[in-house]
């Protein structure tokens, strides 16, 4: 069996004790040659300063070809562009650009009278300087602002149509939701070969249901009662392991060859979970002694 070609997300760090831990995460993963590692904006963008220093140390320091989120929440088109431009000047060319989510306790998404409406106008902006390789979001869950299933294609349409190259998934817990989204943009004429379905380790179930439950994903009665029984029996690792090999197993099964992984800065379990995949450390015959 072929191994998936994979990339992981990271989120900035707010404290001396986090960036240790971002670090410790990079040390772990880098080895496994991620094809892109990506660092994401706090929602309403609250971390814009923090995500560009540490997207910034990341490209100048640990050799891994890094992608940037900017979302275009709290900031006018000028602001906007500016971030993507002190990307560029660190050397970055990678951005996974998104409309965002609102800041925390804001009623809905409110464009700035200045800004980017939604993310298809952040994406023709950004294609149109020809600097960067564009991601976007997808969503084989329905977002919970998508008025259907098939609005959620249809607008993932236009966001490559606008310029994007490739889409990262949300994380969904069974490979069927991926396999019928992507067969549903299959069917609207997207090239499915530019979706990668974005993978959810789970390291806490509370925190990850209640994530899920925020982003509108379904989360079937099955894995619920899994969880219950693991944390009786005080196996919860054991279980989040082999849940996302399987998982990850279905989808190459399926003829996925990309993996995106959401690691919430805390390496372990995606290294477990790759290591089953049989993907191995990337180690030059002069290290090994
Ligand atoms: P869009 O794809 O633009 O919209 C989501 C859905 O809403 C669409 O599929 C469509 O159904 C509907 N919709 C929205 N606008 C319109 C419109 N004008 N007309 C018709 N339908 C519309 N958030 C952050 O704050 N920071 C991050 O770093 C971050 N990283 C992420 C990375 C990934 C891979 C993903 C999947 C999500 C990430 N998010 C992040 C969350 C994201 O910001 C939210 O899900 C946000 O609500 C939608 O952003 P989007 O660009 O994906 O939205």
């Amino acid at each position: 069996m072929t191994t998936p070609d994979i990339s992981f997300e990271f989120f900035p760090p707010q404290s001396l004790e986090a960036s240790f831990r971002l670090w410790d995460t990079v040390q772990t993963l880098a080895p496994l040659a991620p094809r892109f590692v990506s660092v994401t904006y706090g929602a309403g963008g609250t971390t814009r300063d923090l995500t560009r220093e540490a997207v910034a140390t990341l490209h100048n320091s640990s050799g891994l070809n890094v992608a940037a989120h900017l979302t275009c929440v709290n900031a006018t088109k000028a602001e906007t562009l500016a971030i993507a431009d002190q990307f560029a000047e660190a050397g970055v060319r990678e951005i996974v650009a998104l409309r965002g989510d609102p800041p925390k306790g804001a009623a809905g998404f409110e464009p700035h009278p200045d800004g980017y409406a939604n993310s298809v106008e952040l994406i023709a902006a950004l294609a149109e300087r020809d600097q960067f390789s564009i991601r976007v979001g997808a969503y084989p869950d329905r977002h919970p602002e998508a008025t259907s299933a098939r609005a959620d294609v249809d607008w993932l349409k236009r966001k490559l149509d606008a310029g994007a190259d490739e889409a990262l998934t949300q994380f969904f817990f069974e490979a069927d939701t991926f396999l019928r989204f992507r067969d549903d943009c299959a069917k609207a004429g997207i090239d499915t070969s530019r979706i990668t379905p974005g993978i959810l380790p789970i390291e806490n179930w509370k925190g990850a249901r209640n994530f899920a439950k925020r982003c509108g994903t379904t989360i079937p009665a099955w894995i619920d009662d899994a969880f219950d029984k693991a944390i009786r029996d005080g196996r919860e690792d054991l279980l989040a392991t082999a849940l996302c090999t399987e998982l990850c197993s279905d989808l190459m099964d399926n003829g996925v060859d990309k993996l995106h992984f959401y690691t919430l800065n805390r390496p372990e379990l995606t290294r477990d979970v790759c290591f089953a995949l049989g993907i191995t450390p990337d180690v030059s015959l002069e290290n090994v002694a």
